[in-house]
């Protein structure tokens, strides 16, 4: 059913984020931590096939639930 190179739609909730910055050190390429108040940031809604797997990492690891896989569109920015 998960294809791990299926095209992803990333989706994150500032809200919230707690600011552990797991998934910018999982996926730095796909997401980010604001400089001022340390909660994500995502660079990437839909990322290429090279970063898919870190960034269904970062999903999981995420302590917040605060990263959406397949959310209709982002707020990221
Ligand atoms: S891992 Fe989750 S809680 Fe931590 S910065 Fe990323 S989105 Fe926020």
């Amino acid at each position: 059913m998960s294809d791990p190179q299926e095209p992803l739609r990333l989706g994150v909730d500032r809200d919230r984020c707690v600011g552990a910055g797991m998934c910018a050190l999982t996926a730095p390429e796909v997401f980010d931590q604001d400089d001022e108040d340390g909660l994500v940031v995502l660079l990437h809604s839909a990322p290429g096939p090279e970063h898919r797997a870190a960034a269904r990492m970062a999903v999981g690891l995420c302590p917040a639930g605060a990263i959406a896989l397949n959310a209709p569109d982002s707020t990221g920015s």
